[in-house]
């Protein structure tokens, strides 16, 4: 069988892509919790900022305050979009055989069904499980938790690109704090917002984007090229 996470004669090149911020516009969390969350979950969120709690912590609790049924919450999912590029990413992706994994900090309820009603079951998702108590509880589980994160994530992406074997080279594409762990141990990081300046920091290759427009453009130049060349102090 076809191991995702291992190279092959066609797929050589890997892409991680982080889901919030980066493919979706908004953030399908901080959304839900907008709609669903109560004062404890605004409570979380600073301890989180002030670097009290984790991700992985912060999220559960906060999952576990919100109040909402499953219709309620699939009709709040249908407001969020994501990238009007990301279809010439993955246009670009089939053409290439590039072996594209979402990589989430996030909800992977939530994110599948966004993803359907794109057209883009497809894509597979490694993210945090949200159950549904089948009333208005919710709670989250961490599949991919890793107790040896620097991050203290609920899904630790630096343990995910562990597992890839053999592709020449690994891409990644994100915009936060999620995606930090993991941005040293790839060959290029396409980087939006707080994450360009945590690349800039850490003098990691980066190229700064817009959106998967950008990285359907640039990525086609940069595949064959041979990591040392890669210049990429972009003005
Ligand atoms: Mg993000
Ligand atoms: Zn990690």
């Amino acid at each position: 069988m076809k191991s995702l996470f291992q190279a092959t004669d066609l797929y050589q090149y890997a892409v991680l892509c982080d889901f919030d911020g980066t493919i979706s516009e908004k953030d399908v969390t901080d959304t839900l919790l907008e709609h669903f969350g109560n004062d404890t979950c605004i409570q979380l969120e600073k301890q989180w900022q002030e670097g009290m709690i984790g991700s992985r912590e912060c999220m559960r609790q906060q999952i576990a305050n919100m109040d909402a049924s499953l219709s309620e919450l699939d009709n709040v999912l249908t407001t969020i979009r994501i990238d009007p590029a990301f279809s010439k990413f993955i246009h670009l992706a089939r053409n290439m055989h590039l072996n594209v994994h979402i990589v989430s900090d996030g909800l992977d309820y939530a994110i599948r069904s966004i993803l359907n009603r794109y057209g883009y079951d497809f894509l597979p998702v490694y993210a945090n499980r949200l159950l549904h108590n089948q009333q208005r509880g919710w709670q989250l589980e961490f599949p991919y938790a890793n107790e040896h994160c620097l991050k203290a994530s609920g899904n630790c992406k630096c343990q995910h690109r562990q597992k890839l074997f053999g592709f020449q080279k690994v891409f990644y594409v994100g915009d936060g704090t999620s995606d930090f762990c993991v941005a040293d141990k790839v060959d290029l990081v396409f980087a939006k917002d707080k994450l360009i300046d945590f690349c800039q920091q850490r003098g990691i290759q980066y190229y700064p984007i817009q959106d998967f427009g950008d990285v359907a453009a640039i990525l086609p130049n940069l595949i064959e090229e041979p990591v040392e060349n890669y210049c990429l102090s972009p003005a």
